[in-house]
């Protein structure tokens, strides 16, 4: 396939900022021989936070940027002076991208809305200097603690385009073209199959001060869930599409059959797909006289609304448009984001228990996901042997 602007996928390799080391300095001043241990804390290192923006439609930034990297806090210093903290690196990603753990193909989290904001890495705390650790015994501290390690993870960014209405339909059947007709969208057309290579969004006008946004995305072809033709690679998207709208020409020789194909493709890819509300479109049917018409309606599936379209002379549109718009708002639908995982195995939720990703809202002060107790170990241990 040909380089295209349109980057759906990308793997980057995150790494958060290491907390500064606490600092053991002691105080020393002219006519005060015995001062006491005054060494600052260390600075936090830098988060690695994912925020969504309306505005990028694609992931094509992030795969000139590989790497992406916070900075460590520096560490505490005399007259208990904190350590400055490390830069954060903010990850800017279209709404409806999720991001997976690359070795374990694991869900993590999805950016749903603009400028949501996910910590994806968190930064190491920063130790504490030796003055929180001088006791009635023990005046004068030698030891303080270092910072907390940086966290580094591989993810996988997936952009799954957010529309109400996704198109489904074998190449050919008129998808681009009807997006072209009740949106603003441009779409390529032509008459070979495959002219989608990417997909596209069109905001339709709907009675005026009403809009949904549609998705013409690249054809299905039988055999897409195997992973045969273009299909797969774009089936993902549909996951987040509220309505779906198949497509089957006016000249395909078996509507009903045509039909079962495509839902069957979706089905396969997964199941979940098939629950959602269906409209099916005939189009092309400046094509077809009454009698042909006549004919066709006989045949037709029986458990999802049907209406006869025509791109080119506009005949039907409406109609789709109040079918499409009355889906889109039914009762069923008000729950839009239903995120569907594609062969993986772990439905593992942000808002459940996970080990590090933490919420915007989440203070300074909040527990870290991550259990302390190795790392206070750690201090314990090093408690003769950490450099002044
Ligand atoms: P897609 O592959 O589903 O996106 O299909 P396209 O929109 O690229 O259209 C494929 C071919 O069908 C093009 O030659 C279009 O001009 C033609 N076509 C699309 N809509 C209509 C229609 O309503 N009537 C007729 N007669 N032809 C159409
Ligand atoms: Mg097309």
């Amino acid at each position: 396939m040909a380089e295209s602007n349109f980057i759906d996928y990308v793997k980057i390799l995150c790494r958060s900022g290491k907390g500064g080391a606490g600092s053991r300095h002691f105080h020393r001043a002219k006519y005060v021989p015995k001062g006491g241990p005054d060494g600052g804390d260390g600075g936090r290192g830098g988060h690695i936070i994912l925020k969504g923006n309306r505005h990028m439609w694609t992931l094509l930034p992030l795969r000139y940027q590989r790497h992406v990297f916070a900075t460590d806090g520096q560490s505490g210093g005399a007259g208990r002076s904190f350590g400055k903290d490390g830069e954060d690196r903010i990850i800017e990603v279209p709404v409806g991208t999720a991001v997976f753990d690359a070795d374990t193909g694991e869900f993590l989290c999805e950016i749903t809305e603009d400028g949501e904001e996910i910590k994806l890495l968190r930064g190491g705390k920063g130790g504490l200097g030796n003055w929180h650790f001088a006791t009635s015994t023990n005046r004068a501290p030698r030891y303080a603690q270092p910072g907390q390690p940086a966290i580094e993870k591989a993810v996988i960014l997936e952009l799954k385009l957010l529309g109400d209405v996704g198109l489904v339909g074998f190449p050919n059947a008129g998808k681009s073209t009807l997006l072209s007709a009740i949106s603003a969208a441009k779409p390529k057309i032509a008459d070979y199959p495959f002219t989608t290579m990417e997909p596209s969004l069109g905001i339709v006008n709907y009675r005026g001060d009403k809009s949904f946004v549609m998705a013409d995305i690249p054809g299905i072809i039988e055999g897409a869930s195997e992973g045969k033709g273009l299909g797969l690679r774009f089936l993902r998207h549909i996951e987040r599409n509220a309505v779906l709208l198949f497509m089957v020409p006016a000249d395909s020789d078996d509507i009903k059959k045509d039909y079962e194909i495509l839902l069957n493709e979706l089905r396969e890819f997964n199941p979940d797909l098939a629950d959602k509300s269906r409209v099916l479109a005939i189009s092309k049917c400046d094509m077809l006289d009454d009698e042909l018409r006549e004919e066709i309606s006989k045949e037709l599936p029986e458990d999802l609304p049907t209406v006869f379209i025509s791109a080119v002379t506009g005949q039907g549109l409406t109609e789709l448009k109040d079918l499409l718009w009355r889906e889109i708002n039914s009762e069923d639908n008000q729950v839009k984001s239903t995120m569907t995982h594609r062969n993986l195995d772990v439905r593992h939720r942000v808002e459940e228990e996970d080990d590090f990703i933490f919420h915007q809202d989440d203070s300074e002060d909040e527990d870290f996901p991550i259990d302390d107790s190795d790392w206070e170990d750690e201090f314990w241990e090093e408690e003769d042997s950490v450099n002044g």
